[in-house]
């Protein structure tokens, strides 16, 4: 698996940027691939030969105005104890804090802000599971809640986000009254920053969740969320939250879960997502007019919980369905435990700092 981060240097390259530039356009023009012929723009020659491969094939590409500087990976050397990485032939030093069991750093990409290193990672052998915590993405209030049906404990996950739309909703209102359009670019860039963020932690979490209790990961596969605009499931409750929800947030979520569970070797699996919200996690009891609001009450046996909880127990429950039978029982057990456990377990960032050092 290869990752790419992004680190900020505090270096100028304006020149050598300016020079790519040049080397790339004579690249276009010239279909050259040798370094010898572009040796008068000044760049060093790691870096022209990488330009001149790139641009010097691409028929379609008539003019450039920004070129990154790439240096391959023999260029680049990495210090895995001291967590340094050096490009000699830009006199760069970069510190890094991301997972530190990469094998090979296949390239480094550099503008005048960023370096993105691309790194190779070892595939972990899937770790063996016999349980499943379900996740909930679609919900009244928070990013994601998850649920363990093993030990009936709940996580309500990235409650923040909710708070965050609605604060940029109306800033964002405000400003399309003033038709002050970089500001709301500005705005709207800001705000999706904060759910990145939001759902980098809530990611770190529910792989966290699922490799202190040794087991797999289930989400609904929600389709379409890469092409539509709003998600493609049907609102549950209405909220105003689920409508400003894009479908970009939760393919971003499942992104970083996929990656991050990889990374531990932790099973993932995709469930339909049919009647996840509208049957009783307790009795099996499919009804539409259980669910209300936040709550989900059962007409049949009176199980009582809140609504995405009950959700992301079914979803917890899909994943092995030949247990669904004997999952009515065990969860009459565990529905005391889980009303025990009910509560608000927002991201501790203490914890989520610890997987990342685990996970180094
Ligand atoms: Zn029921």
């Amino acid at each position: 698996m290869i990752l790419t981060y992004k680190i900020k240097h505090e270096q100028d390259f304006v020149n050598e940027l300016g020079k790519a530039v040049k080397v790339a356009k004579f690249a276009i023009k010239h279909k050259s691939r040798s370094s010898k012929d572009v040796k008068h723009f000044g760049l060093k020659s790691m870096i022209s030969n990488q330009i001149l491969k790139k641009y010097s094939k691409n028929k379609k590409c008539k003019n450039v105005h920004s070129v990154k500087l790439t240096i391959p990976n023999q260029g680049i050397k990495a210090n895995q104890e001291k967590r340094i990485i050096n490009v000699p032939c830009l006199k760069l030093e970069l510190k890094y804090y991301f997972p530190n069991n990469f094998t090979k750093i296949n390239q480094i990409e550099v503008d005048n802000k960023y370096a993105y290193i691309s790194c190779e990672f070892k595939d972990k052998p899937e770790i063996q599971v016999n349980n499943y915590v379900g996740v909930d993405r679609n919900t009244t209030g928070h990013i994601a809640v998850a649920a363990m049906p093993s030990n009936g404990k709940v996580y309500k996950l990235g409650k923040k986000a909710y708070h965050i739309h609605r604060k940029y909703k109306k800033i964002r209102a405000h400003l399309q009254k003033k038709n002050a359009k970089k500001k709301l670019k500005k705005i709207k860039h800001r705000e999706r920053n904060i759910i990145k963020d939001i759902n980098h932690k809530t990611s770190r979490k529910i792989v966290e969740i699922a490799k202190e209790n040794k087991c797999g990961i289930v989400l609904e596969d929600l389709k379409g969320i890469r092409k539509g605009k709003k998600n493609s499931k049907k609102n549950k409750t209405g909220e105003s939250f689920k409508s400003s929800i894009n479908s970009w947030e939760f393919y971003q979520l499942q992104t970083m879960i996929e990656y991050k569970a990889k990374i531990c070797g932790i099973p993932l699996v995709y469930v339909d997502p049919k009647y996840t919200s509208q049957k009783c996690s307790r009795c099996g009891l499919i009804a539409k007019n259980n669910r209300k609001g936040k709550k989900y009450t059962c007409t049949k046996c009176g199980h009582v919980d809140h609504a995405d909880a009950n959700a992301a127990f079914n979803i917890a429950a899909l994943a092995s369905p030949e247990k669904e039978n004997s999952m009515s029982m065990s969860n009459d057990q565990l529905v005391q435990d889980r009303d025990c456990t009910k509560g608000n377990t927002d991201i501790p960032q203490l914890e989520t700092q610890l997987l990342e050092k685990e996970v180094a």
